[in-house]
């Protein structure tokens, strides 16, 4: 037979969400008739907002004209959406639109920028985590280069420089599962430490949309310096419902520099070749919708959905304070992040909750060692959903 990569052995982790699912489908069977509240997996509650449909609509019927037919589209994303991007997100900031590059989504650009980087180079991740930075990493071969940034009560539940050398480190803000988002002066301390260490940040900043608070930044690239050390992912996923259309993307300064074979060489233009050979683009109705998302109808649109996600993290947050537990997150975020009271474990907690008010979250042991002891409540949900979920805690017994 074949030899197979084999750092595949080395995922030994096990992921959460089907056995979160398998939870939800026996417990449907065990309660029949009532409605089970599902805060657990992060997707959209809401429907596509009507500028974006339209857009589609309107890309779609173009296609099928012979007079406006669309085949293959640039790589790296056709020029409309870059531009009205870098207009729209990054004005001010000193980013063109040949800085950035369309993509499926985040997750995939989390995956794939460690293809940028030798195999044996030391990465810092959060944990708890967004599992996909260690996952890749893991299947790269680089498990044991692997440098674990913990996110604690002692931390603010955001990861800090460490002590010790890292080549890229993997910064999500507002964190995903924490719920908590690195200040501006916190970013510009990463900044100086990737600066003194001639590291890279890989910035997952997929909730930008949802920060509110006048001292964290809504790109990296507000931070000085940030565009010599700081690669940043940015997605329509959550900003504007995109989860089941897919679109993305990554912003990579030219000033951001490497060395090839010792050789100093340019990232961006690493990661366009590499672009080039990989990658035939995202679909052209998919990138007019996500241009449509910033025009005026657009924001104005998908902005009231964010903030409706909002009211629900804040609404569900003081619900469950007041009723004592303690919890981090929910201000610049829609997750929740929560103490699992009486000194419970994560699951068993997941599971006295799922069984008492059959209400879904996701253990935090899921997203690292360090998640132990808390679970993540996502607030992607209806207001109707929310008011329920505090009916049902009301008669839990607690103490944080
Ligand atoms: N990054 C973080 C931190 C996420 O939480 C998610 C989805 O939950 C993603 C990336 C995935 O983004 P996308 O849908 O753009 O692939």
């Amino acid at each position: 037979m074949t030899d197979l990569n084999p750092f595949f052995a080395d995922l030994k982790r096990p992921y959460v969400f089907p056995i979160i699912e398998q939870k939800l489908e026996d417990c449907r069977k065990r309660y029949p008739d009532v409605q089970i509240l599902n805060f657990g997996i992060g997707d959209i509650a809401l429907p596509l907002a009507p500028a974006i449909v339209e857009a589609m609509v309107r890309a779609t019927i173009e296609m099928g004209q012979s007079s406006s037919l669309r085949g293959y589209g640039p790589s790296e994303g056709y020029s409309f959406l870059r531009s009205a991007i870098a207009a729209n997100t990054y004005q001010g900031l000193n980013i063109s639109q040949d800085e950035i590059f369309i993509s499926d989504g985040t997750n995939s650009d989390v995956a794939n920028v460690q293809e940028l980087f030798p195999s044996n180079c030391f990465v810092g991740i959060p944990d708890p985590t967004y599992p996909v930075y260690l996952d890749t990493n893991i299947i790269a071969g680089r498990e044991k280069n692997i440098r674990i940034l913990p996110c604690t009560n002692e931390t603010r539940f955001v990861p800090t420089p460490p002590s010790e050398h890292c080549d890229i480190v993997y910064l999500c803000s507002p964190n995903n599962p924490t719920g908590e988002a690195l200040t501006r002066d916190e970013l510009a301390n990463w900044v100086s430490w990737a600066q003194e260490h001639k590291a890279v940040l890989i910035l997952d900043h997929a909730y930008a949309a949802f920060v509110t608070s006048d001292n964290v930044p809504k790109s990296i690239y507000e931070i000085p310096g940030a565009h010599e050390v700081a690669i940043e992912c940015k997605s329509f996923s959550k900003s504007a419902g995109f989860t089941g259309l897919r679109c993305g993307y990554m912003v990579m300064p030219k000033t951001l520099k490497g060395t090839v074979a010792g050789a100093p060489n340019s990232i961006h233009s690493l990661w366009a070749k590499r672009t080039g050979i990989k990658s035939n683009g995202v679909s052209y109705p998919v990138q007019r919708a996500a241009e449509a998302s910033l025009s005026e109808a657009g924001k104005k649109q998908t902005e009231e959905q964010v903030a409706l996600y909002l009211r629900n993290a804040q609404a569900l947050k003081k619900g469950l304070e007041e009723k004592g537990f303690c919890c981090f997150g929910g201000v610049n975020s829609p997750y929740i992040w929560c103490a699992v009271p009486n000194g419970m474990k994560s699951w068993d907690f997941f599971d006295y909750l799922l069984n008492t008010c059959q209400i879904i979250s996701v253990p935090g042991s899921g997203f690292g060692k360090l998640g132990e002891g808390f679970i993540r409540f996502s607030a992607f949900s209806t207001e109707e959903k929310i008011s329920l979920a505090l009916k049902r805690i009301e008669n839990i017994c607690v103490s944080c």
